[in-house]
């Protein structure tokens, strides 16, 4: 951190001169005038003493004058300095006997005092973060430019980090700002302790910083990313609270990724966005993320043309009651397959519609083909009842419980046989309107579940005042949960906590009979995943249902199976 410069562009100088060349005028006029009288009468002898004694006089009303016109002028220059001193909130010595000059002299200084330390303190707001006190965007910049200028010149290399907190918006949302601040704060600091004297952490803004390394190459850029990540690791610690800060950092190196500050932000933007959308910790750019980065943008204006285009479609995976081992419900997954580029994930598409306001008609285009496969599934006498996921956007969209409702009576589906999936993150951006819409929703009588649940900051104690049935454990809890104890003691007390709190428990993300042993055990309600099935369309989830040890003795196929798939 720069230390606050002190300038030297004194105003006290600007403001001495005039006063001393008005000063040093004085006896010079006074000489000059006493001098003029006395050449006058020696050299001409043309005055009489008369003469001599009004040239005396003139001379000394002269100085008199000129000694009161002194006088004026510096009381304008004390007033003056009052002025500026009152409109800069400086306090000045008041007004003594004695020495006018030294007067003058001294509440200058004091006001030159003053003046060049709010300079410097300004200087340094301008370029310092308020609340954490790190360098912020404008002086990461010029640190950068000087730093590339060096690294040119000495053929060195240089790496800039561009660093954003991991679901800092929940935190803000649900613990308060102040919560949120002081987070900020003691993530700044232990940015600092990974710092080498050369190098800068800065603040750019929001949960976002950024570090800069003069000469460090990609291996020190790796070891610094290490340290970030293993200081991050510990739970930081808010009076009563213990909170862990997921940190997503993307990297570019100079010379290899960019020759100029604005290219190098812009790519360890590039590269932070790929370290966050893979949960990678961190990143180092690649010209291809570039690429897909331009074509998210084009992506976004062909989503709008999707669903009127046929491009979507929906995956239905099985959900099992883990006591009968009965196939109950299917999760809607949707999907969606670009003419060009083929098939696209939807963590990657939802994302965008979300933004572009295209997961309206999305989600209702959703909701409606689901309701119709379970209607197909119905009449084939597969009754099962579906689970739909919800994005944030619809929470905070208070027509919608009216169009779902709108749909359900459309098929003929009873709404207790609807599941509808909300992230804990969903409710947590706007609780206002998503605990009223939640309302809406269960009161038509839907079913109402909180999916990816432990990912975020909310307590089940809060999510009880909510009208929700269920809560999905996320599927990074329950994958390993046999081979990582932390995971099996978080999902043991969210099933305890959950029944207790009259909610059921589905465990997302089953992938082995280990795992499916121990939440038996535990009592777990639902299991979904990999080892029951991965998503699939749904006449082949039909089709495999009927064949399948899970779900036989409760399968009972009507004559006229309707094998049409929506
Ligand atoms: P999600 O709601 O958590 O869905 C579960 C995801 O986990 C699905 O990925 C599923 O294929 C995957 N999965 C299932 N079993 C396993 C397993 O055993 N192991 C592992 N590792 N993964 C498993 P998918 O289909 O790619 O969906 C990703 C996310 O996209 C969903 O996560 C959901 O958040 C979102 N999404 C999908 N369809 C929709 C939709 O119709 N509307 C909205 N708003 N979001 C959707
Ligand atoms: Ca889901
Ligand atoms: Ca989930």
């Amino acid at each position: 951190m720069s230390a606050p410069n002190s300038a030297a562009t004194s105003p006290r100088g600007l403001i001495k001169l005039p006063v001393a060349v008005s000063i040093y005028k004085i006896p010079l006029l006074v000489l000059g005038t006493v001098f003029a009288g006395w050449q006058l009468q020696v050299h001409f002898q043309l005055l009489s003493r008369h003469t001599g004694v009004v040239a005396a006089t003139v001379s000394l009303s002269l100085l008199v004058c000129l000694m009161l016109r002194w006088r004026s002028r510096l009381r304008r220059i004390h007033a003056q300095l009052e002025h500026y001193a009152s409109r800069m909130g400086v306090p000045l010595p008041v007004e003594s006997r004695g020495d006018p000059l030294a007067r003058l002299e001294s509440r200058l200084q004091r006001f030159s005092e003053e003046v060049i330390a709010e300079t410097s303190a300004l200087e340094y707001q301008a370029q310092h973060d308020g609340l954490t006190s790190l360098p912020n965007r404008s002086l990461l910049l010029e640190r950068l430019e000087a730093a590339l200028h060096q690294a040119r010149t000495q053929y060195r290399s240089l790496a800039l980090f561009i660093m954003d907190l991991d679901r800092f918006k929940e935190v803000n949302d649900t613990l308060g700002h102040h919560v949120g601040d002081r987070l900020l704060q003691q993530v700044g600091r232990r940015l600092e302790s990974v710092l080498g004297d050369m190098d800068t952490v800065a603040r750019l803004g929001g949960d976002e910083f950024a570090l800069l390394l003069p000469g460090a190459d990609r291996q020190r850029s790796q070891a610094v990313c290490r340290r970030i990540l293993a200081v991050m690791e510990r739970p930081i610690r808010i009076d009563e609270i213990r909170l862990r800060a997921g940190i997503s950092i993307g990297v570019v190196l100079y010379p290899d990724h960019g020759a100029d500050a604005t290219l190098l932000m812009r790519t360890a933007d590039i590269a932070m966005y790929e370290a966050k959308r893979k949960q990678q910790g961190y990143a180092f750019y690649r010209p291809s993320d570039d690429i897909q980065a331009i074509s998210r943008l084009g992506l976004s204006a062909d989503l709008g043309d999707a669903v009127a285009n046929n491009e979507l479609k929906l995956e239905y995976q099985p959900m099992v009651d883990v006591k009968t081992g009965r196939i109950f419900c299917a999760e809607a997954l949707v999907r969606w397959c670009h003419p060009t580029i083929g098939q696209i994930p939807p963590e990657d598409f939802i994302p965008l519609a979300e933004q572009t306001g295209a997961i309206r008609p999305l989600t209702l285009w959703v909701i409606d083909r689901a309701l119709e496969q379970v209607k197909h599934w119905a009449n084939a006498g597969l009754h099962l009842c579906i689970s739909i996921n919800m994005s944030v956007r619809c929470l905070q969209d208070r027509g919608l419980p009216a169009q779902v409702q709108a749909l359900v009576d459309r098929h003929h589906v009873d709404p207790a046989n609807v599941v509808l999936e909300i992230t804990e993150s969903a409710i947590m951006s706007d609780p206002m309107t998503a605990r009223r819409v939640m309302r809406r929703l269960s009161n038509i009588g839907f079913h109402l579940s909180i999916d990816d649940f432990g990912t975020g900051y909310s307590s089940l104690a809060y999510l009880k005042q909510l009208p929700v049935d269920e809560i999905k454990i996320d599927k990074s809890f329950v994958s390993q949960m046999d081979q990582d104890e932390n995971d099996a003691v978080i999902v043991r007390a969210t099933i305890d906590l959950a029944h207790n709190l009259g909610m059921k428990v589905v465990a997302e993300g089953v992938e082995s009979t280990d795992v499916w042993d121990l939440l038996e055990m535990l009592g777990c309600d639902t299991a979904q995943g990999y080892l029951i099935r991965p998503p699939l369309a749904g006449k082949a989830l039909a089709d495999w249902i009927s064949s399948s040890e899970w779900h036989r003795e409760y399968w009972t196929p009507s004559p006229a199976l309707e094998t049409e798939t929506v």
